[in-house]
């Protein structure tokens, strides 16, 4: 039979136990053979903040998804330069796969929304499903009806008592001294400390547009 594989992209700066619980949730649903993290190559910044660095994400991730033999971290778009676009990471990781494998990328409800604006959804489409997992304060029937029939047909709606965890929440706490435990794996939680990450939110000026 063939296998089914999971992408579950991020910037997981830092990874929490909403993204761990959104790909469990998804290979146990969909019977998935494994699923990929792939940390998101160094955007100069996202949202009004500055990006920590691809390899502390990256470490984050191979601890976060330790102990996790269904799991695994890639480094395809971190070790690519310029901006990754979601269907060459795919194409990529199933480039290493039999032919025959079904590829599924993974997303919380927010980031499926993200399919519109991609640069050519019709393109990954061919060459994945997806699967969009429920976040608190996303509805999945808006998103359903925001992407229209015809891509909805190729997603997986999982309709689960979401974690409302974000990385933006655990970042605001740790500069504020606050702990991340419980809401991050230790190993995680002790790399933040280990390492000083977070300790100001690094919000650059020109982007957040205030002081
Ligand atoms: P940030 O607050 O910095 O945007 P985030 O918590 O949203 O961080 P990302 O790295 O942006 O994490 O998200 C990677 C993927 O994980 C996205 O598809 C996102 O929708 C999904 N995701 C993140 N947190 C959750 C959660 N609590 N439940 C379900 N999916 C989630
Ligand atoms: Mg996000």
């Amino acid at each position: 039979m063939p296998e089914s594989v999971g992408v579950m992209g991020g910037t997981f700066d830092p990874i929490h136990f909403g993204h761990l619980a959104a790909a469990e949730e998804a290979r146990v649903r969909l019977g998935l053979a494994r699923v990929v993290f792939v940390p998101n190559g160094q955007p100069p910044h996202k949202a009004g903040y500055v990006v920590t660095a691809a390899e502390h994400r990256y470490n984050m991730v191979v601890l976060g998804i330790a102990g996790n033999p269904h799991f695994e971290a890639s480094r395809v778009e971190i070790d690519r330069s310029g901006p990754s676009y979601a269907v060459d990471t795919v194409k990529s990781l199933a480039g290493r796969l039999p032919a025959d494998t079904r590829m599924y990328f993974i997303t919380g409800a927010d980031a499926i929304l993200e399919l519109l604006t991609w640069r050519d959804p019709e393109q990954l489409a061919q060459v994945c499903e997806f699967v969009a997992v429920a976040r608190p304060g996303y509805d999945l029937d808006d998103i359903r009806r925001a992407l229209g029939e015809e891509l909805s047909r190729r997603v997986h709606y999982l309709d689960i008592d979401g974690l409302a965890t974000s990385s933006t929440g655990l970042r605001k706490r740790a500069a504020e001294g606050l702990s991340l435990r419980y809401l991050t794996p230790d190993p995680v939680a002790g790399y933040v400390v280990s390492h000083g990450l977070y300790r100001e939110l690094k919000c650059d000026r020109e982007i957040c547009g205030r002081d």
